[in-house]
């Protein structure tokens, strides 16, 4: 059966990188109805472990991304953290000596490479022989330091034949540890698993994707106000396209259609550009309850008194044709809440300063008050119908009654928002611009 595995070393946050392969292994496990193991690799540094490990934790669940074993969850073959297998280590460490492979050098407990040549047949690289002859290119490897710490080779090694991963599907950085990796396993009596190496994520200067790049971690994309379903389908798209290209593609429909042979063998180029496009994508064809579900963070944290659920929708569907990122719901919903919103000045002059704009703000709150169902077609036609009987443009009267009620020029249809902010609001901010 198919058993994957994501072995992250917590770093303290999840990168883009990481998340990939974790999006991979978990798109394989899943269309291949397989498991799919966290398992925590933590031999280096034990130190902060806990809120580094939750970082993966939060990331994973966030885009989506759920396993079948691991720290949290359990499974028969646990622990899932290595720095609690140091039991396990010691018991392959033995079968090494008994065969022969290990030799002390100062301390330092090393691998005695057989020398041949390695086959790696990789399902994304295809077949490639490393030559193993030359110790001064391929150094033995050290599999225990002289502290009594190990090696990331051994125990990852040791890790996937105790938890019975049947594909390693890792980043090709870890393709070159490959050789190595398939020595340990002959060495210990065990077949290989299948490999699969991806291609890197590089930067737009053609170098490793880094920290410093802008969007490099999934806490980027929580906190600008990106739609866990937009990253994930971007993350897709980083070294696998489906065959008719699209880009618009469901992690659900990708689930059912990915296969590793389809993974691109050229490095990804990391797009935020095009993160943010599909992330637009997305907000303008999710349904308002899924923009109300992710919205509501944001709004609570700006402290935006929206009063009740009931009241907020129609405030996020009038806005929702302009958000780009969610993290902008406050901004463009703020008005709607409060009396106390800002004027942009500039809006301001353009509008309501400009000759006899005041003298028309106040015939439209006149012809409005005699509006008895407001709704948006009725403020519509009362609006016209006095463009046309004091024969200025539409325009003369929507921009100062725009900037009257919102404080601003740019924003959802006017008709719209007022039918949202009701009569009365509308009256009174009439009467207050006009003061
Ligand atoms: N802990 C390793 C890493 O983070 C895992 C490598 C692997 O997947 O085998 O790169």
């Amino acid at each position: 059966s198919v058993r994957t595995r994501f072995a992250p070393s917590p770093t303290g946050y999840l990168h883009v990188g990481g998340a990939r392969t974790a999006l991979f292994n978990w798109l394989y496990a899943r269309r291949f109805g397989g498991t799919l193991v966290l398992r925590v690799e933590d031999t280096d540094d034990k130190r902060n472990t806990a809120e580094a490990v939750q970082a993966i934790y939060d990331g994973m669940t966030w885009l989506g991304l759920d396993w079948d074993e691991g720290p949290d969850k359990g499974g028969n073959y646990g622990p899932y953290r290595q720095s609690e297998r140091n039991a396990i280590y010691e018991k392959y460490l033995a079968i090494l000596e008994q065969g022969g492979y290990l030799y002390e050098d100062e301390g330092a407990i090393r691998f005695r490479s057989p020398r041949k040549s390695v086959l790696v047949e990789d399902l994304v690289c295809g077949r490639i022989e490393f030559d193993m002859s030359n110790p001064a290119t391929h150094p033995d490897m050290t599999i225990r330091r002289p502290d009594g710490s190990w090696i990331f080779h051994f125990v990852n090694v040791v890790d996937d034949i105790e938890m019975k991963i049947s594909h390693v599907i890792r980043g090709e950085d870890h393709l070159s540890n490959t050789p190595k990796h398939v020595e340990l396993y002959k060495a210990l009596g065990f077949e290989p698993p299948k490999f699969a190496h991806i291609p890197l994520i590089l930067n737009h200067e053609g170098k490793k994707l880094s920290k410093r790049d802008g969007g490099s971690s999934v806490q980027y994309f929580i906190e600008n106000g990106y739609a866990p379903e937009a990253v994930i389908n971007y993350l897709c798209l980083l070294g696998w396209s489906p065959k008719d290209n699209r880009e618009v593609i469901s992690i659900e429909e990708v689930s059912q259609i990915f296969e590793l042979e389809n993974i691109n063998r050229r490095n990804a180029i990391f797009d935020l550009d095009k993160c943010f496009w599909l992330n637009g994508q997305y907000i303008q064809n999710m349904p308002i309850e899924r923009f109300a579900e992710l919205s509501l963070p944001f709004i609570e944290k700006a402290g935006v008194n929206y009063g009740t659920k009931e009241a907020l929708l129609p405030a996020l569907a009038i806005v929702k044709p302009k958000v780009k990122h969610l993290s902008d719901v406050p901004d463009w919903i703020g008005f709607l809440f409060t009396e106390d919103f800002a004027f942009d000045p500039a809006s301001v002059e353009k509008s309501l300063r400009k000759e006899g704009a005041l003298e028309r703000l106040k015939q439209l709150g006149e012809a409005f008050s005699t509006v008895t169902e407001w709704t948006h077609p009725n403020i519509e036609a009362k609006l016209k119908e006095l463009a046309a009987s004091l024969g200025v443009k539409v325009g003369e009267l929507v921009h100062p009654a725009r900037v009257a009620v919102s404080g601003r020029s740019v924003g959802p249809g006017l008709y719209e928002m007022m039918e949202v902010l009701g009569k009365d609001r509308v009256l009174s901010r009439f009467a207050r611009a006009a003061t």
